[in-house]
């Protein structure tokens, strides 16, 4: 029995699976052995398929040029985009959702519309050494100039730095009726006093870098601030929660494929003169799996829905939580199932559940780690109780 979805729906889920499948599953390897890239060429065919499919700027309404898509349908492209290694599905780039409501006339022709189009790419740089879990305690400022802002500090971990064409920088305002405050200013790349200090390889391996980042009197127009000093907190709470959806759909999407590439094997290889999936041990390890991807897979699809129809923004923000910290543990585990279950092979980076199996352990870590969902999920049962949260 499949989940119930509309025939649209059904339909968004399996032109993702198609495009996923024959577009960018074919390249994993290639890239894994050259450093996350693949053919230039092909990448901006990928690219263009994305953008021709509805896929990016699929978080954006259809009046700005997105394609307007449901939650619970960004979920389905999600997962499926989960299901594929190297980081080959950021093809599908999905820009600010929380920008448009709040951006001026000049940020939305800058900024908001061209990277709606796919000609512009934005990076975050949020996080700084002393100030990673506990993001209040950053230490970057932002200082009143006359009609500028002058911007310091060092950020680290700025994912797709390499990539984009502008960031959004968090700092504290120094000076003014609200010091101490936080903010959040869009910048251009090519802006003087911004300098990568250190590129850090990763676990993973992908073509996008995580460096850390300098940022020395970078003088920024005032019409940079996105919306009003203060505000700056409240745009990363809601980034937060759209992404942890869907890290969740990403990661029911990768022990989906996991689980699939696992049992395909688990027939076809023979010891002791039978199928390995004879053996107790490995349907055990496969059951567990999939009875675990089913539960997460159903809390994050619930999730969405409760999103799309209006759920109060507090319970979202639990629930948020809940999915990404059962989801990206659910998947961990079962590609660490899936590295056994192929044995030496597993342990092969031509191996999808090598790849996954180091892939994955960045999901319990960025956009809250594994420890914070739990504290924000306490929080809102000392509350609220058990009942507004899980019905
Ligand atoms: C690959 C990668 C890409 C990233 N991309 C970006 C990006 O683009 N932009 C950006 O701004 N940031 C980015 N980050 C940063 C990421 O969001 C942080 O790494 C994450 O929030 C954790 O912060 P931290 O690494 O400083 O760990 P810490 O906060 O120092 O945590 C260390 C340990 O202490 C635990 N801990 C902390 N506080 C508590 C608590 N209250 N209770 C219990 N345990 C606690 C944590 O769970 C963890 O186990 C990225 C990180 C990685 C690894």
């Amino acid at each position: 029995m499949s989940y119930p979805m509309s025939l649209e729906d059904r339909e968004i889920q399996e032109r993702a699976r198609r495009f996923v499948d024959e577009e960018l599953i074919p390249h994993e390897v290639e890239a894994e052995m050259n450093g996350g890239h693949i053919d230039p060429e092909i990448k901006a065919q990928q690219q263009q398929m994305a953008r021709d499919l509805g896929f990016s700027a699929m978080n954006m309404p259809t009046e700005l040029g997105g394609s307007g898509m449901t939650i619970f349908q960004q979920t389905l492209v999600s997962e499926q985009i989960g299901r594929v290694t190297n980081a080959l599905g950021w093809v599908v780039s999905t820009p600010a959702g929380w920008l448009p409501a709040i951006a001026t006339d000049h940020q939305m022709a800058t900024w908001v519309l061209p990277t709606i189009k796919g000609d512009l790419h934005e990076c975050y740089a949020i996080t700084e050494e002393g100030a990673g879990s506990d993001v209040d305690a950053i230490q970057a400022t932002a200082r009143r100039d006359g009609d500028d802002y002058l911007l310091n500090g060092l950020k680290w971990h700025v994912t797709s730095y390499n990539e984009a064409n502008y960031l959004f920088f968090q700092a504290k305002l120094e000076g003014g009726d609200h010091q101490g405050e936080h903010a959040m200013f869009i910048v251009d790349m090519d802006t003087p006093g911004i300098e990568v200090v250190r590129t850090p390889a990763f676990m993973h391996t992908y073509a996008d870098t995580h460096p850390i980042v300098g940022f020395t009197d970078v003088r920024v127009p005032a019409a940079n601030l996105v919306g009003e000093e203060g505000d700056g907190m409240g745009f990363t709470y809601e980034w937060f929660r759209y992404e942890r959806q869907m890290i969740a759909a990403r990661c029911c999407g990768a022990a989906d494929r996991l689980i699939d590439e696992a049992t395909a094997f688990a027939k076809e290889r023979v010891q002791f003169g039978e199928p390995i999936f004879e053996f107790q041990a490995i349907q055990f390890m496969l059951a567990d799996s999939l009875t675990e991807l089913w539960a997460a897979r159903l809390m994050t699809y619930e999730l969405a829905r409760g999103i799309d129809r209006g759920e109060d923004v507090k319970i979202q923000h639990a629930q948020c939580s809940m999915a990404k910290l059962y989801a990206s543990e659910m998947a961990g585990r079962v590609a660490d199932r899936a590295v056994q279950i192929f044995g030496g092979r597993g342990y092969m980076r031509e191996n999808v559940a090598e790849r996954f199996f180091r892939e994955l352990r960045v999901d319990r870590i960025w956009e809250g780690t594994s420890e914070v969902q739990r504290v924000i999920i306490a929080d809102q049962l000392s509350k609220r109780g058990s009942t507004p949260l899980v019905g």
